[in-house]
């Protein structure tokens, strides 16, 4: 069990940002509508991610470290259809074997929950305590006892990096959802959880580039899509200028970019990305998301229609724009 749990590491624990995504994923399946992060040096030294969603029953919590856990899968047929983001139930225990892991979750609102802290898959404390309804986890010294992993990691700017682009996407993805971001004392990010995506867009990217982006939405049968797309004079010199979400879910997807660059042809400069955020949702079926473990790859079964959807209402966005 603690081996499996180590080799699970090594896949689902990569660096910081791999540990953020899954608790932030854990934090909305939990139904939270706040999430704040608080991150030093990177997250290597400390993560800490503070929910308001369901919590965790006291006697579920020392269960929930255990592999393949989840309580997200009611049946075989369930894995066809995955609707909630985490579906694997190895993030936890992952997480805990590679860091020192305090957890405080109270499922209701009566204020009685319980404290779990693990240290390299080591159960140290597990005590009942007063808390709020929600989730807190504190991780510290990631990798403490993977010296190797550790030895990987870059500099505490690159890893700050990495989890602010988690927070960028999470928080594109859940408009409603109130995140805030401090590093080393910092706040970073703060959106407002109202809904309003271009309200979401002005944290990230500044208010004028925001102010300046087109609204997009389209129907299709098999797709629908909505989002925002920058005027071609908004450009970056980076990929991660494209935010592609496929039912709420953040996915590097070619199938999506490269229509979506399609559409900006010959209002591009190469090598400029414009800055864009697409929101396409589909029947769970028609998407496969379990291609890679990271869950960042999706395989689509019509991709070649979705290719031209996508290209077609990222056309149909610029042109009603007088630029
Ligand atoms: P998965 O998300 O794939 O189910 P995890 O290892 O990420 O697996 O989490 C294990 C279980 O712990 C989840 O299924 C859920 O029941 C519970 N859990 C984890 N994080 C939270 C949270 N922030 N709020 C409520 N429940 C949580
Ligand atoms: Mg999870």
């Amino acid at each position: 069990e603690h081996l499996a749990n180590q080799i699970a590491a090594g896949e689902v624990v990569e660096r910081p940002s791999s540990v953020l995504k899954e608790l932030i994923e854990n934090a909305v399946d939990a139904g939270a509508t706040t999430i704040d992060v608080t991150a030093e040096e990177g997250g290597l030294s400390l993560l800490r991610i503070v929910d308001n969603g369901s919590g965790i029953e006291p006697d579920d919590l020392r269960t929930a470290f255990q592999r393949h856990a989840t309580s997200k899968i009611a049946t075989g047929k369930d894995l066809f259809q995955i609707v909630t983001l985490g579906f694997r139930g190895e993030a936890l225990p992952s997480i805990a074997a590679v860091a020192k892991v305090r957890c405080v979750s109270a499922s209701d609102s009566s204020g009685l929950g319980r404290v779990l802290e693990i240290e390299g898959g080591a159960i140290k404390i597990e005590e009942d305590v007063s808390a709020p309804q929600g989730t807190d986890m504190t991780i510290r010294e990631l990798f403490f006892n993977t010296p190797a992993r550790l030895k990987y990691m870059r500099t505490v700017q690159t890893e700050l990096s990495h989890l602010s682009d988690v927070i960028y996407r999470q928080a594109l993805a859940h408009p409603n959802i109130a995140f805030t971001f401090a590093h080393n004392g910092t706040t970073l990010v703060r959106t407002q959880g109202n809904g309003d995506l271009r309200q979401v867009a002005a944290a990230i990217y500044g208010t004028a580039a925001a102010k300046a982006m087109i609204e997009l939405s389209a129907e299709h049968p098999d797709y629908s899509i909505d989002g925002l797309v920058a005027m071609p004079v908004e450009t970056r010199s980076n990929r991660n200028a494209i935010t592609v979400l496929v039912n709420g879910r953040y996915v590097r997807s070619p199938a999506v970019v490269q229509p979506l660059l399609q559409a900006y042809h010959t209002l591009l400069p190469i090598n400029r990305y414009p800055l864009a955020v697409l929101n396409l949702r589909m029947h769970p079926t028609l998407v496969d998301v379990n291609v890679h473990p990271a869950k960042l790859e999706v395989r689509f079964s019509k991709e070649s229609e979705l290719r031209a959807f996508v290209e077609q209402a990222v056309k149909q966005a610029l042109g009603t724009q007088a630029y």
